[in-house]
């Protein structure tokens, strides 16, 4: 359960009961709030996160290139004609400034233009200079900095804003787990997003690719290849498509990044009422448990915890959700494809453990792959991934299923393997007697997976 932290959620407090419920990672929302909001809030989730000796992955989520309206407010009226201008706006005027340069130079006549995350709408009519003649379809009060989406068309805009590269860097300081990148178009921004964090010195960030816009519907697969994981981003999804289509791309997508054994989230209004109100709706109780039954990974809250008036009781909910959903669930809907040696040894592993009821599988990260590969599987087995490094360990928390535990490097197999049945011990994963499931690497820490090797419990 990945919880977004705002100012309702960000105390030590909260943070301890928050995680004592569920939540298994924390989203940072680099829409709202300035570096120095962001670092205390680092500081107090690493902080709580030590204390419970937990490893809680940090995302960090970056706006993208968001076109939004200027500082002032405007009441539109339907019929009424406005123009949208690349400068500060006049109500007066009839004009409203929108921070794209030029969109004018992109938008065709007849074109949906949707304000406010769809709560308004206008029509293009025809461009003058370098104004945008637009007739308000769906009329209501635009209050300053909303959200102007063009789904129709591609806004042109790097998949970077400045503001994201300067928020990268930050992350980079920071030493974020995972980057999410807002309004992924195709397989080039997610090259371009890698070219800048290799530019910057921060190499292997792993990057989820949300998935929010028809373009990115477009290029799906090749979106799945090239990131690490998606997010079915439904908020702007949901404006940017018909609605009708929303579910549907959200099976397909959870599918498709099942087939290539790739992170999935599924996002945004999963518990909504319960910003306001202390219990979920029914509908809304079936949203989480659908994600669950077709094989999301990790399920997201966004204003429930950022900002809403019950963050622990939708934390609570969404948690009972879960669980009741995956004692009925067994296996995720596709399998990956098996389609190199490591992942034939990952299935011969989850094979061997339910073959053999093994109740752990041992799984070595020296880089987070094969955590990321057996989490695809679902298996109904623990996965334990030992983590040599502080932050692998907290980046394969990340994927399902997966218990990270920290080791003191070492070459020795058989002194790795001795540890890790310690740790099952301490944490009562199994018994005497009981088959663990062990998949490494002969030499030990190499990429090429090709041990498999079943050690008794002492
Ligand atoms: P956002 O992304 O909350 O950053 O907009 C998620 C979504 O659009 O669903
Ligand atoms: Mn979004």
């Amino acid at each position: 359960m990945l919880a977004t932290i705002g100012p309702a959620s960000d105390s030590p407090e909260m943070l301890r009961q928050l995680f004592q419920a569920g939540v298994t990672a924390c989203r940072l929302n680099f829409s709202h709030g300035t570096h120095s909001d962001h670092a205390a809030r680092i500081a107090k989730i690493r902080q709580v996160a030590d204390e419970m000796g937990i490893a809680v992955p940090l995302i960090m989520d970056l706006c993208g290139p968001k076109v939004r309206t200027d500082t002032k407010s405007y009441d539109l009226k339907m019929g009424e004609t406005w123009n949208l201008v690349p400068t500060e706006g006049d109500p007066a005027l009839g004009k409203i400034g929108i921070s794209h340069p030029t969109l004018y130079q992109l938008v065709p006549v007849g074109q949906a233009i949707v304000l406010d995350d769809g709560h308004l709408e206008l029509r293009v009519e025809r461009v003058e200079g370098t104004e945008i003649v637009c007739s308000v379809v769906t009329a209501g009060h635009l209050k300053p900095r909303k959200s102007v989406n063009t789904p129709e068309c591609d806004n042109g805009l790097d998949v970077l804003s400045e503001k994201d590269q300067r928020d990268l860097n930050f992350g980079r300081d920071q030493g974020l787990d995972w980057v999410a990148v807002s309004f992924v178009r195709n397989g080039a921004d997610i090259k371009r997003v890698r070219d800048y964090l290799t530019e910057i010195g921060w190499p292997d960030p792993p990057i989820i690719a949300k998935v929010e816009t028809p373009l990115a519907v477009a290029s799906l697969e090749e979106i799945v290849r090239l990131s690490d994981g998606i997010m079915v981003a439904r908020g702007d999804l949901g404006i940017e498509c018909p609605i009708e289509t929303v579910p549907i791309l959200q099976k397909r997508a959870v599918r498709l990044a099942h087939r290539y054994a790739k992170l999935c989230v599924v996002a945004t209004q999963m518990l909504d009422s319960m910003e306001r109100n202390p219990r979920p709706t029914r509908a809304e109780a079936s949203d989480v448990a659908n994600a669950v039954f077709e094989g999301a990974q990790v399920v997201m809250l966004s204003g429930e915890t950022a900002g809403g008036q019950y963050p622990l009781q939708a934390v609570q909910t969404m948690d009972r959700i879960l669980r009741g959903a995956e004692a009925v669930t067994d296996s995720p809907p596709t399998l990956p494809e098996i389609s190199n040696q490591t992942l034939e040894i990952v299935a011969g592993s989850v094979r061997l453990s339910e073959h053999t009821k093994a109740p752990c599988i041992a799984i070595f990260c020296h880089t987070m792959e094969i955590a990321r590969q057996i989490a695809g599987f679902h298996c109904g087995t623990h996965v334990i991934a030992a983590c040599f490094d502080e932050q692998i360990y907290r980046q394969v928390a990340l994927f399902y299923g997966i218990i990270p535990v920290r080791l003191p490097r070492t070459n020795s197999i058989d002194e790795a393997i001795t540890r890790v049945l310690d740790e099952i011990q301490a944490r009562d994963l199994a018994t005497a007697g009981n088959r663990i499931v062990f998949m490494y690497s002969q030499p030990f820490g190499t990429r090429l997976h090709n041990t498999i090797r079943l050690v008794q419990m002492p």
